[in-house]
C-alpha cells in the first residue's frame, strides 16, 4: 500500500539542510523534512551554568518552540501563559541530551551553546528535523569559535541525526507527516550516531502495544534512514566537520 504522499514505507521525505541561514549566530541551519521546516542556531556564551562554574567544561542547552502559524490551526504565543509546557520542555531536553552526547564537553572551555530549534511550519517530526539540523549548527558554531578565537578545538565525537518510524493500518512506516503521525497505532523517535549507536529511543503503543518483532522492523528502518541523514549531513558539511582525534586542543 502507497502513503498519502506516495512513499515506500522505508522512504523519507525531501531532506534538505541549508546552513549560514541566519546572519547573527554563529551557526545556523534550515532543515526541512518534506514540509517540516525547523530553523535551528547555535550560539555561543562565554559563560556555564552554576553547577558547571570552576570545572573547566562547557555545556550545551536547548530550546524549542513552533511559531503560531507553523502548526494547522494558529496556536497563539500565549498559549502556556508562559510556562514552558510538557511536550516543549520533553523535546528540548532531548534536543540537549543527544547533542551534548557526541560533544568532549571538556574541549569547549567554559562556554555554554546555545541551541535554539524554531518550527517556522510543523507536518511531523519536528523533533527529529530539530536534532538533524541542530548537529549542523553546532558543528558551525564550534568552527566559527575556532577563526574568531584562533582555537584549534574539535569537539565533536560521532554525528549524530534522529528520525520517526511508527506503524499505521499494520504497516512499518519512516519519518511519519502529520496526517500519518496523528492516525498511527505506533509512533517512536530514534536517535543514532555514526557508530551506529542508540543515544535515544522514544516509542509508545498506547491504545497499540507492539511486539518484538515489529520493533525490530522499525528500528530496521530506523537504522537505514539515519543513516541516509548523516550522509546529507556529511555532504552538507564537507571537510568543515573535523572530528575529535583529527587532532587540535583548546589552545588558550
Ligand atoms: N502538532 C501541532 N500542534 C502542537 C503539537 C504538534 O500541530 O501543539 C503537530 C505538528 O505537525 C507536529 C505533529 O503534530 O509535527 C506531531 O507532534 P509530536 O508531538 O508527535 O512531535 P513531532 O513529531 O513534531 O516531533
Amino acid at each position: 500500500m502507497t502513503r498519502i504522499d506516495g512513499r515506500e514505507n522505508g522512504e523519507l521525505r525531501n531532506i534538505k539542510i541549508t546552513r549560514n541561514y541566519i546572519k547573527h549566530p554563529e551557526g545556523s541551519v534550515l532543515v526541512e523534512f518534506g514540509d517540516t521546516k525547523v530553523i535551528c542556531t547555535a550560539s555561543i556564551e562565554d559563560k556555564v551554568p552554576p553547577f558547571l562554574k570552576g570545572l573547566g567544561e562547557g555545556w550545551i542547552t536547548c530550546e524549542y518552540g513552533m511559531i503560531p502559524c507553523s502548526t494547522i490551526t494558529r496556536k497563539p504565543r500565549d498559549a502556556s501563559k508562559g510556562k514552558v509546557d510538557g511536550r516543549t520542555m520533553e523535546i528540548q531536553r532531548l534536543i540537549g541530551r543527544a547533542l551534548r552526547s557526541v560533544v568532549d564537553l571538556t574541549k569547549i572551555g567554559e562556554r555554554t551553546i546555545w541551541i535554539d530549534c524554531d518550527v517556522i511550519q510543523a507536518d511531523g517530526g519536528t523533533r527529529t528535523a530539530s536534532i538533524t539540523g541542530a548537529f549542523v549548527a553546532l558543528v558551525d558554531a564550534i568552527n566559527k569559535l575556532n577563526e574568531q578565537e584562533k582555537f584549534q578545538i574539535y569537539p565533536i565525537k560521532n554525528y549524530i541525526a534522529a528520525i520517526s518510524v511508527g506503524i499505521l493500518n499494520e504497516e512499518v512506516i519512516i519519518d511519519l507527516c502529520y496526517e500519518e503521525d496523528s492516525n498511527a497505532q505506533v509512533d517512536m523517535n530514534v536517535v543514532m550516531t555514526d557508530a551506529g549507536e542508540f543515544v535515544e529511543i522514544q516509542g509508545t503503543g498506547e491504545e497499540n502495544p507492539f511486539t518484538k518483532t515489529q520493533m525490530a522492523k522499525m528500528m530496521e528502518l530506523a537504522e537505514e534512514g539515519i543513516n541516509k541523514l548523516i550522509s546529507i549531513q556529511k555532504e552538507v558539511l564537507g571537510d568543515d566537520c573535523l572530528l575529535i582525534g583529527t587532532g587540535g586542543n583548546l589552545t588558550n
